[in-house]
């Protein structure tokens, strides 16, 4: 049994799901068994939330959630009729049908377990199940939703507890790349990645999977592979053992937009301070880094923008002067982490000679990662994708050594 997922563009209009239905027939008639997970088709989520914003700025999460979990439901029905026309039996299933239980942080829950009987029996009847992505169930019996980019999680989360043999994710890229490609035009893919190195990926700024898609499948080895939902060329495997061959030092370059730091100056007892705003930020469930200030008497903390709000209600009770500037972070991710000295000493040389103002994020492991302006992220990525020969990447991938 093997878990698919497709994502918004891969299903934005009927033609792809029909397309989708065609592929999943094929593979059923082959004699696999199939869960697929949905996203919302195209722009939908982004234009519930405009609906939304029409009404107010200030969401009542439950009602939010909701609102966004229809989307994927949509693509459920619609993929459901299409398997139909294909002569394919299907069952369609929310996130509740599906018996996926989460916490109750509305609009960024997580999956606490999931319930497989249900999907099990279909399984066994025959039947091809789609779910909705992105969705669950909260103990109270409300309707949750996991975050931007969830169906990642969905998936993963039911492939490791379903035991299937690897969890497919259907995208607009062929793979994960070393950086976005989007805007790194020299961004090549990568065929192999280590479970922490697509972590590292992830959380710093590679949006094409989830970093909670990772963390559900890593302790399970459930091999999880990104690949395009137009092409069979490419595609990315991400597993316990690193590939095969000499590989390249640096894996990727990632950035991160709308990241938000809290200067908090001046102080006196910095470490007491910073602790107990830690513990705070951990607390409220949220992700956060520090950066390695000069001066003794500043602190500075940075988090994502989802959690802008609840990190004003900590940070405007810390007692000190709070400065709160916009920024981004680059990473430049190690395959070993013992390089990572000498890629921090490449990575301040380069921010030097192109006179970038930076700052440095404390007790990165295998990662190297700077916070600057917003406004510098893509150039800074793209002279550090150069810098580091990573635009060069095919040439080693054709004498096969990445
Ligand atoms: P989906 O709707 O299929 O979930 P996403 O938009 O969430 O698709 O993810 C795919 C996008 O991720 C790509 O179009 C690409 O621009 C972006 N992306 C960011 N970083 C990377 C990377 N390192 N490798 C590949 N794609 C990336
Ligand atoms: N539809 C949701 C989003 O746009 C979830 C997903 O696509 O993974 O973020
Ligand atoms: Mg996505």
């Amino acid at each position: 049994m093997i878990v698919q997922k497709y994502g918004g563009t891969s299903v934005e209009s009927v033609s792809n799901i029909k397309g989708i239905a065609r592929k999943v027939a094929l593979e059923k008639a082959g004699g696999q068994d199939l869960v697929i997970v949905v996203s919302a088709m195209g722009d939908t989520t982004d234009e519930l939330m405009k609906l939304a914003d029409h009404i107010t700025t200030r969401h009542h999460k439950r009602d939010l959630d909701m609102l966004l979990s229809t989307g994927e439901q949509v693509t459920v029905a619609l993929l459901c009729m299409a398997l139909r026309e294909e002569g394919v039996a299907a069952t369609g299933l929310t996130g509740w049908q599906a018996g996926i239980s989460t916490t109750t942080d509305h609009g960024g829950a997580s999956i606490l377990s999931i319930a497989p009987e249900r999907i099990q029996g279909e399984l066994k009847m025959g039947n091809v199940v789609v779910v909705a992505g992105f969705q669950g169930i909260t103990g109270d019996g409300d309707i949750s939703t996991l975050g931007r980019g969830g169906s990642d999680t969905t998936a993963a989360a039911l492939a490791t507890k379903l035991g299937a043999e690897r969890c497919e994710i259907y995208t607009d890229v062929e793979g994960v790349y070393t950086s976005d490609p989007r805007y790194i035009k020299n961004a090549v893919m990568i065929s192999s990645l280590t479970y922490e190195e697509m972590l590292t990926m992830a959380r710093r700024g590679a949006g094409v999977l989830h970093p909670k898609a990772i963390e559900h499948a890593m302790p399970h080895n459930v091999p999880l592979v990104v690949r395009s939902s137009m092409s069979r060329v490419g595609g990315t495997w991400i597993h316990g053992s690193p590939g095969k061959g000499v590989s390249h030092p640096v894996c990727g370059v990632v950035f991160h937009k709308g990241r938000f730091c809290y200067t908090l100056s001046p102080i006196q007892n910095r470490m007491e301070i910073k602790r107990l705003i830690s513990s705070r930020l951990t607390l409220w469930g949220m992700e956060y880094d520090t950066l390695i200030e000069e001066g003794g008497d500043t602190l500075a903390f940075l988090v994502a923008e989802d959690d802008l709000e609840r990190a004003d209600s900590i940070f405007d009770r810390a007692g000190a002067i709070v400065r709160r500037d916009r920024k981004a972070t680059v990473t430049v991710v190690a395959k070993d982490k013992k390089t990572c000295p000498v890629i921090r000493d490449k990575v301040r040389q380069i921010l030097q000679e192109n006179r970038i103002a930076f700052h440095t994020i404390e007790n990165c492991t295998n990662h190297v990662t700077t916070v600057v302006e917003e406004s510098h992220a893509i150039d800074l990525a793209s002279l550090l994708h150069s810098a580091f020969g990573l635009d060069e990447v095919q040439a080693f991938e054709a004498a096969g050594i990445y």
